[in-house]
């Protein structure tokens, strides 16, 4: 039996979980849950001077809001300090690594010297064979791998396919710093290790790292995990992706109404297609999921198909679902305070008759709480202009006309209503549109809202009359 999938997202607490990202843990969330397996959470935080307990938690509840929770509590990074050491006594004792007491000046010089022969800076090796005993006094050594001098590591990529490094360029990389701290490097091997991952899905600026790891597994004769790097997101014109393309913090894209749902659909599409499908449910996307389908080019970020995908999945939302969002939403949309003017039963009962209207027109949560706000504004209306010129411009005398049919209603349901006022859009020689406009200007101080008809039925008898007589005056 194959090994159980295993893999991880790795991201450093240094910011927030940014877009990017977020699209790597979906797409190691989705390959274990399209396999069978599990994801875990690698908290890379042994930069202390930039890693922030806030960061630490905006990824966890970024991931928690997007449906990507790992299936076991996050890892730290820094809390394995010690087993990263063991290892790298491991490493000495195996011949695997060596001390190397270069000084700065040392380094400073053979850096000065490559450049001067237009090299790529590369330790050379000085302290390879050199007997210890010789070591200067008062130098703090680093320990470096003893890497392989000939030949090339191929690191066999999933999405790049066969990407070779000759072994010269690789040289003795440092292991553990003088101060006693382990590398990157070396951490994230001896991690992906001890955790058991069999897959390691990231962005492809890690491709050249792959190379060194590499050589940490071998040196250590470890399985060397499956790995598949994936192009980076680039803004919609192929430049690096900026914060005016999107490259904002998953939170951002809360307050700004998207649903979960609607992101995991435009982030799967930012680099992986299945045929020429747009809109997939999360259980297609576990179903389909596969590394190799993951395309080799760059993925461009497109903020008009993120919005008429967060619309379908706003349509295809219950309401139910919806109102729930909404309600806990409230603190984090920019217009949750409309939200907020009733007591909560009111709200919701409120929110779910008029959803089915409101739904309809709504491309994210701030559109449909905007939608949602004649619900709760309080008479006087405020009148927006545009309603207002509705209104002054014989709006106000159809709107008198209209009131004492609506008083006279025998029933408050909108097709009753509808009736009625064709009735006497028809008798008065109006298009019915004539009627609704002024009506809706008059009932939600705007020219647009859901159908009018749904609008005087959510209102309710006494709150509608009371709307139109304010108008009618
Ligand atoms: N901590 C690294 C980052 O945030 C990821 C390392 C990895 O996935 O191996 O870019």
């Amino acid at each position: 039996m194959a090994d159980t999938v295993v893999t991880r997202f790795a991201p450093s607490p240094t910011g927030f979980l940014h877009i990017g990202g977020a699209r790597t843990a979906l797409f190691n969330w989705l390959y274990a849950r399209a396999k069978g397996g599990k994801m875990l959470l690698r908290i890379e935080d042994t930069d202390r001077a930039r890693s922030t307990e806030p960061a630490v938690q905006a990824i966890i509840e970024g991931l928690d809001w997007l449906g990507l929770t790992a299936d076991e509590p996050a890892v730290s990074q820094y809390a394995r300090i010690e087993r990263h050491r063991a290892v790298v006594e491991e490493l000495l004792a195996r011949g695997q690594a060596y001390r190397c007491y270069a000084t700065q000046a040392e380094l400073d010089e053979m850096r000065e010297k490559a450049r001067a022969e237009k090299r790529p800076p590369r330790y050379d090796g000085r302290w390879r064979d050199r007997n210890p005993n010789e070591a200067p006094p008062g130098v703090d050594p680093v320990i470096r791998l003893r890497a392989p001098l000939e030949g090339e590591t191929v690191v066999d990529d999933l999405v790049q396919g066969k990407v070779r490094f000759p072994n010269k360029d690789l040289d003795d990389f440092v292991l553990l710093r003088s101060d006693g701290n382990p590398t990157y490097m070396l951490a994230v091997v001896v991690d992906d290790h001890d955790m058991g991952v069999t897959h390691i899905i990231r962005g492809d600026d890690h491709l050249t790292n792959a190379g060194r790891q590499t050589l940490i597994y071998k040196a250590m004769d470890w399985d060397i995990p499956v790995m598949a790097h994936i192009p980076l997101i680039h803004g919609p014109d192929g430049a690096k992706l900026s914060k005016r393309h999107g490259a904002l913090g998953v939170e951002a894209y809360r307050e700004m109404g998207y649903l979960p749902v609607a992101l995991r659909n435009y982030l799967v599409r930012l680099g992986w297609a299945h045929g020429d499908e747009e809109i997939i449910s999360t259980e297609k996307m576990i179903e389909w999921f596969d590394l190799d389908q993951i395309n080799k080019g760059a993925a461009r970020f497109d903020f008009k198909k993120l919005e008429a995908l967060n619309g379908h999945w706003i349509r295809a939302s219950s309401d139910e679902e919806l109102v729930d969002m909404l309600m806990d939403s409230r603190d984090v949309l920019p217009n949750g305070e409309i939200l907020k003017t009733a007591d909560d039963a009111t709200t919701r009962a409120k929110l779910t008759e008029a959803m089915p209207g409101l739904k309809e027109r709504a491309k994210t949560l701030v559109e449909l709480t905007d939608g949602a706000a004649f619900l709760f504004v309080s008479r006087p209306l405020p009148i927006e202009e545009k309603a207002e010129t509705i209104l002054a411009d014989g709006g106000r005398d159809v709107v008198a006309a209209l009131l004492p049919r609506f008083e006279a209603a025998e029933s408050w349901d909108a097709a009753s209503l509808e009736a009625l006022v064709r009735a006497y859009a028809e008798e008065a020689g109006l298009k019915l549109g004539k009627a609704a406009q002024p009506l809706r200007a008059a009932l939600t101080g705007r020219t647009t809202s859901p159908g009018v008809f749904d609008v005087l039925a959510v209102l309710g008898r006494d709150e509608a009359l009371a709307r139109l007589r304010d108008q009618a005056a």
